[in-house]
């Protein structure tokens, strides 16, 4: 029986001590969020970011534009953000509307203000072995839940399925800067199976429900799920089995209150991380 990776938990202890911190600064830490059109589920994860930050003491601000926006309006907030010093944090939800181009829009984020760390400079510093301004959210949340359970990262094979930007790009670099050896697999990749049963550590970021079963971990393997997806029911789920991979695994991430929450508390950690850097603190 593996032992369960309880995400919200550990987040829950990070921060309680970011809003510790937090409650001393006479001036808080502040966070903007663009959000462009009407897609329900980056509505509801605008708003948890927001009550999240403000609960811990963070300041939120949250700007909609609509479906129809335009790139130069995008730009325009991104601009007068990057020129407000009261905000430290700057995000922007993704995916934006088909018409807008997002690789544009995330250049044009001063890398200081990138609390998402998916700038080119952040992530390339990331690629590089070196200290980025911010971490991608995400990738920091995993790396963090493998340092809480204290398993060891240096030697071992972690294989990541999935290779996004977001997820599983940067997490392969965050794991080999860590001294692992790497493996990243992804959907035109032929031999899945024959890769995932040599893993130490297997991250599954694909978004693909039941990816993931007990014939494809090798005996007592960590196993990590990022994957959201809806079941039938209408209830949350990962990329793994968890059923059948929960016996053979020996640390394993649930759906939902594994990853998720550890993402969301890599934010606020951020914002704050920015916030110093900013302030020379
Ligand atoms: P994405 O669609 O950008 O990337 C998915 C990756 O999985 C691609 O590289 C693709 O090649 C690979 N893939 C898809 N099907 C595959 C298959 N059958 N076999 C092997 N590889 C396959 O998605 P993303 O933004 O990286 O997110 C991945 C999943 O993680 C989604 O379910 C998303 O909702 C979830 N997610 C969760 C969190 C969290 O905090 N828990 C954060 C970000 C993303």
């Amino acid at each position: 029986m593996a032992k369960l990776i309880e995400g919200k938990l550990v987040a829950k202890k990070i921060l309680e001590n970011l809003s510790d911190e937090i409650l001393f600064l006479e001036k808080k830490p502040c966070l903007a969020v663009i959000i462009a059109g009407n897609d329900p589920a980056s509505k509801i994860y605008v708003n948890s970011k927001k009550k999240k930050a403000e609960e811990i003491g963070i300041k939120s601000i949250v700007i909609e534009l609509p479906e129809n926006c335009t790139q130069q309006e995008i730009l325009e907030k991104i601009y007068t953000l990057n020129n407000d010093e009261s905000v430290n944090g700057i995000l922007v939800q993704l995916p934006l509307p088909a018409h807008i181009n997002t690789k544009e829009v995330l250049e044009k984020i001063n890398p200081i203000k990138d609390v998402d760390g998916l700038h080119p400079y952040n992530l390339g510093h990331v690629a590089s072995g070196s200290k980025p301004y911010a971490h991608p959210c995400t990738p920091t949340g995993i790396v963090r839940l493998l340092e809480y359970y204290d398993i060891s990262v240096s030697g071992r094979h972690a294989v990541i399925i999935g290779r996004s930007n977001l997820v599983g790009r940067p997490l392969s670099y965050m794991l080999l800067n860590q001294n692992a050896t790497v493996t990243i697999c992804h959907s035109k990749t032929t031999n899945l199976q024959e890769i995932t049963k040599q893993a130490d550590i297997l991250v599954s970021a694909a978004g693909r429900k039941n990816l993931v079963n007990a014939d494809m971990i090798k005996e007592k393997a960590v196993v990590i799920d990022v994957g959201i997806n809806r079941q039938e029911d209408g209830k949350l789920c990962g990329d793994v089995d968890f059923w059948s991979v929960e016996p053979k695994a020996s640390y394993i991430t649930p759906v939902p209150g594994g990853v998720g929450p550890m993402t969301i508390c890599s934010l606020m950690q951020n914002t704050f991380d920015l916030y110093k850097i900013q302030n020379k603190i």
